[in-house]
């Protein structure tokens, strides 16, 4: 058969849509710039053992409690004495500052997410597909490049270049933390919450899939060609998603001091692979879930985001509500499964078995140029 690249199958509309996109991806990342100009840039060295709580808690953005607790002082402590009376050198102090520094948001990410979701999504929906193109040219359809450009834009500008902050898991935890007194910007915390939560439902999980620095990494690792035999072997969606909701629900008990009897306690933060981006290795720990969700990412699809990451639960429960997602026409559709073999997820299978909760689908875009009856689609909501 007579294969056609995807290029050169595309229509002259697409061509602009193209244009248009890079465009609007490119000015969104330029109004990035500017309020990041603004902002003061704060360095360890800004603090010393003379200050106190009271005067540093501010400064940092995070509340008097949350700030003792990072210094591994009881909660109670005389905030407005200064720390070096209460056993902190300045050594100490400016390791912790560093820490709670390196959660300091870098806003630019926002507009870089924001961009390559536009993108992620006009390709799902406008562009993978050529224009009149014949189900029999359904191989080129949908071409890994655009999507592998993407994963690499995300880990190395909105990870390796910008740092951890923002990202979704980190912006659940922060809403949670915040409920108990660690930090003094509820609403503001709610906000990047939702901005994650509207990006993950606009198009299916569209953040996790194309943007989420971590998540791309594992995508990236996913995509090299060794193991495949292994690949094609999924664990259970049950398994996966009890092991992520039985996390979450023992994070709300520890944070909540039900257990443990340390209000505040994060126990993510012993797991955050997002510290990776900071080249943040203190924690043995980390460390430890960096190297093995890597290593697994090799033959199991994103282990981390389908085991552990508590975006990827809650924006599980979201993906009810996504606006552009994947559909299958039952009028159509064959049950031949041929789109259930390409998923690296449960998600194909459940869709088309008409499931109301179907594993993550990632809008990865693996199954859209799989169906041999032209019967699925990414798409808006409404349509058939
Ligand atoms: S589920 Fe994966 S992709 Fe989504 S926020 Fe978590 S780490 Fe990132
Ligand atoms: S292959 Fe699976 S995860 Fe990827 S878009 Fe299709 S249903 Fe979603």
């Amino acid at each position: 058969m007579n294969k056609k690249s995807w290029i050169s199958l595309i229509s002259i509309k697409q061509r602009v849509w193209i244009f248009a996109t890079i465009s609007v991806m490119i000015l969104i990342i330029a109004i990035g710039f500017l309020p990041d100009s603004s902002k003061e840039l704060l360095k360890p060295s800004d603090f010393n053992a003379s200050m106190s709580i009271k005067e540093m808690a501010p400064k940092l953005g995070i509340t008097r409690k949350s700030l003792a607790r990072e210094l591994n002082l009881p909660l109670s402590v005389r905030k407005g004495k200064p720390v070096k009376t209460l056993g902190i050198t300045n050594e100490e102090l400016h390791h912790v500052v560093e820490h709670i520094l390196s959660h300091t948001d870098a806003s630019l990410k926002y507009y870089i997410y924001v961009a390559l979701v536009l993108g992620g999504l006009v390709f799902l929906v406008r562009l993978g597909r050529p224009d009149g193109s014949d189900i029999k040219d359904r191989k080129g359809w949908y071409p890994r490049t655009p999507y592998i450009i993407f994963l690499l834009i995300s880990v190395i500008a909105a990870g390796f270049l910008l740092g951890k902050s923002p990202n979704p898991m980190e912006a659940i935890v922060k809403v949670f933390k915040s409920m108990v007194g660690l930090y003094p910007d509820p609403i503001i915390k709610v906000i990047a919450l939702a901005f994650f939560i509207i990006l993950a439902i606009v198009g299916n999980k569209i953040i996790c899939g194309w943007a989420c620095p971590f998540g791309s990494l594992q995508e990236l690792i996913f995509f090299l060609p060794i193991l495949r035999k292994i690949k094609k072997k999924k664990i259970p969606f049950v398994i996966t998603n009890s092991i992520r909701a039985i996390i979450f629900a023992v994070m709300l008990l520890f944070l909540f001091g039900i257990i443990g009897g340390r209000k505040g306690f994060v126990i993510y933060h012993f797991v955050n692979p997002f510290n990776l981006f900071n080249l943040d290795f203190d924690s043995l720990t980390v460390i430890i879930t960096i190297v093995i969700a890597l290593s697994l990412s090799l033959f199991v699809y994103r282990p981390f985001c389908q085991l552990i990451c508590p975006f990827g639960f809650v924006s599980w429960i979201a993906e009810r509500f996504s606006i552009f997602r994947v559909r299958v026409d039952k009028n159509i559709c064959t049950q031949c499964g041929a789109c259930s073999n390409v998923c690296p997820t449960e998600a194909a299978k459940g869709i088309v078995a008409g499931n109301k909760m179907p594993a993550d689908c990632f809008s990865c875009g693996r199954c859209l140029n799989s169906c041999p009856v032209d019967a699925i689609k990414y798409t808006f909501k409404n349509n058939k």
